[in-house]
């Protein structure tokens, strides 16, 4: 029966709670609803405009809402866009992007679609759609132990310890597109040189090969997998993870000779003992996109709410 026809019936059609995605980058904005079990039931996108980036954001988010043609109605927002978050105000503060920076992206959202909006990297949101929906899903907390890093237009990552999402002191941990994989290397927009973002972010491979992503010559694609096994080698010892976890558009259009690049230059780089097995593995793209990543953030959101104990009322001898 379609809902129409259940409402000219009388009867109250059932309604699933899901989850209203929005993946803010540089090149491209992103918008969708997901059913609880992270399905895009609904989605849409645009390119990034060069100025009035929330006028587009509104318009995006409204078109979505509207063409909803299910059931499944979002219940809270997840949010992907550069870092550092001011965890404060809920306003971005991406390094290279001043027309970005400041802009309350939280508190519009919340008031655009009257849900309650969490905002997080999408290495970080990474993580999440990890223990989510992907292989960490199926180990117990104790077990899970993992980084994330997400090439896309920006490079960040995510830390996973005992099955938690590591915070650190703002709230901001996992900037790993700024380690440095090459001294003296190429200058990165943060204004340092060497910094693997530079060198793995779409952004940035496509400004030093001057062709788009898909036409990237295969020197570069190794070069690009050399640099994340740098970075890899660097993460694994300095915080005793064993298991990498690599998303973003960047390792899905490169494929097999990145992977292999990789693997060659981990082996190099990588000699502890204690992280002998350490694995550096693709996220199965097909199954945590940029939609589910921006879901599971609203999920994990939702679930520390729930978490949280109840305010206790007031006792009578504060009055
Ligand atoms: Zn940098």
């Amino acid at each position: 029966m379609q809902r129409s026809d259940a409402c000219r019936a009388g009867t109250v059609p059932s309604v699933t709670s899901g989850y209203l995605a929005i993946d803010l980058g540089p090149s491209r904005l992103a918008a969708g609803i997901l059913d609880p079990d992270g399905a895009v039931v609904v989605r849409d996108r645009v390119a990034t405009p060069g100025r009035n980036v929330w006028p587009a954001t509104k318009q995006l988010v409204s078109r979505v809402m509207a063409a909803n043609p299910t059931d499944v109605v979002p219940a809270s927002c997840g949010v992907t866009c550069p870092g550092p978050i001011e965890r404060g105000t809920g306003a971005m503060k991406p390094v290279g992007m001043p027309i970005w920076h400041d802009f309350p992206i939280r508190r519009e959202l919340q008031q655009l679609t009257e849900l309650s909006v969490e905002i997080d990297t999408a290495g970080r949101g990474l993580a999440l759609a990890e223990l989510w929906c992907g292989e960490a899903a199926e180990r117990t907390p104790s077990e899970q132990h993992f980084a994330t890093l997400s090439l896309g237009d920006l490079v960040d990552g995510g830390l996973v310890v005992n099955g938690r999402l590591a915070q650190g002191l703002t709230g901001n941990l996992g900037q790993f597109g700024h380690l440095i994989v090459e001294p003296d290397g190429v200058e990165c927009e943060c204004g340092a040189r060497g910094c693997l973002e530079a060198y793995a972010g779409a952004r940035g491979i496509e400004s030093s090969t001057g062709r788009e992503l898909r036409r990237t010559p295969p020197a570069i694609v190794e070069r690009t997998g050399i640099m994340t096994a740098r970075a890899c080698a660097s993460i694994a010892a300095m915080l005793d993870i064993a298991d990498i976890v690599i998303g973003g558009i960047v390792p899905s259009v490169f494929g097999e000779r990145y992977f292999d690049a990789l693997a060659a230059e981990l082996d190099q780089r990588s000699r502890l003992t204690h992280l002998a097995d350490l694995r550096v593995r693709s996220v199965g793209v097909r199954r945590i996109g940029p939609l589910l990543t921006a879901a599971a953030i609203a999920r994990a959101a939702d679930a520390a709410r729930e978490a949280q104990p109840a305010e206790p009322a007031p006792s009578p001898d504060a009055q």
